[in-house]
């Protein structure tokens, strides 16, 4: 039986889904991908933001949310080691400043969509009393071996992440930099196990990388955790620790992967050029995730990563 929250109520959408030979990759990756007549395929995800939920219309200038919402998706895109080639954008505009708020934040994302080389196709206007939703899909092409999948994690790899965690709320949620250059050039140079983007967090995150790969473990080093600056302004803060902030804040917009042993040590012996990696931990038989601390004891991660249905507000 799916558990609660978000994740138990996908799963139960999931249970409802009809198979089809159509799809290659359905419910429980970062993009589906569907097979074309013809051989080809074509990757495919969508990501619904709203004010209030995932920014402040009084806070955020309206070319960041803009940006913020292609961003999202195309770090889904980047998470199956793909290239985005097109977007459609629907929004609901709150009714009283519909041109100005559809016209402010289309700016950003005409600037993401042309930095990443992503044409924006189409899409749906709306006007109401309630406010501003964005909901954009983006499609893209699998390279090389094929689309990297959440499932393919293997007991004795390791895992790495892309950059340092933490404290996006403090500005770095507004502007993801999906790392899809990233995720080309380690696809082109080793045999990517398993990978997904961190939206909700590492500590939420893996575990959908050690779920859907079969049921397995993972043991993170707590030393080895990369820290982001903002965590430990966080910290400075809550008083919560700069590691709980790396484990469970969302929107870092990293990639967390696993490689076998083997092009583990290649990538740290010689990284792709002009990429940072983090070695951060190994997958085992589990059970869930569990965190090897600086006296050397191992012990569960109590951290819990963002859910939409999560009993809190914010
Ligand atoms: P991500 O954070 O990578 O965008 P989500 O956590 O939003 O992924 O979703 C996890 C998986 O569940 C994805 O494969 C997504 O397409 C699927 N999913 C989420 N909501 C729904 C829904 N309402 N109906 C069908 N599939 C959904
Ligand atoms: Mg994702």
């Amino acid at each position: 039986m799916p558990g609660d929250g978000e994740f138990g109520l996908i799963a139960r959408f999931r249970e409802r889904t009809a198979s089809s030979d159509r799809v290659a990759i359905g419910i429980g990756d970062d993009c589906a991908s569907v097979r074309l007549a013809g051989g080809g395929a074509v990757l495919v995800t969508t990501d619904m933001l709203m004010e209030g939920r995932h920014f402040r219309l009084d806070e955020a200038p309206l070319p960041s949310i803009g940006r913020k919402c292609l961003g999202v998706n195309l770090s889904d895109i980047a998470a199956m080691a793909g290239i985005p080639v097109a977007a459609v954008v629907a929004v609901g505009l709150p009714r009283d400043r519909a041109a100005e708020v559809g016209i402010g934040i289309y700016e950003g994302m005409e600037r993401m969509a042309e930095e990443y080389g992503v044409a924006l196709v189409g899409g749906d206007t709306n006007a109401w009393d309630g406010p501003l939703v964005v909901s954009v899909t983006v499609l893209g092409e699998p390279t090389g071996r094929g689309p990297v999948r959440r499932s393919g994690a293997k007991v004795g790899d390791a895992v790495f992440v892309t950059g340092t965690l933490g404290g996006s709320l403090l500005g770095r949620h507004l502007d993801p930099r999906p790392r899809l250059r990233e995720a080309q050039s380690l696809h082109a140079t080793v045999d990517l196990h398993a990978m997904i983007d961190l939206s909700d967090g590492l500590a939420s995150d893996l575990p959908h990388i050690l779920d859907e790969s079969g049921g397995l473990g993972a043991i993170l080093d707590a030393a080895a955790i990369p820290i982001h600056p903002d965590a430990r302004l966080q910290s400075d803060r809550d008083g919560l620790s700069p590691l709980v902030h790396a484990l469970g804040d969302g929107e870092d917009f990293e990639l967390c992967f696993t490689v076998s042993p083997g092009s583990a040590d290649r990538l740290v012996a010689t990284p792709p050029e002009g990429i940072t990696l983090h070695r951060i931990g190994t997958i085992d038989g589990g059970p869930g995730l569990r965190l090897r601390l600086a006296d050397g004891l191992v012990e569960a991660c109590r951290v819990r990563g963002f859910d939409h249905l999560a009993p809190r507000s914010g």
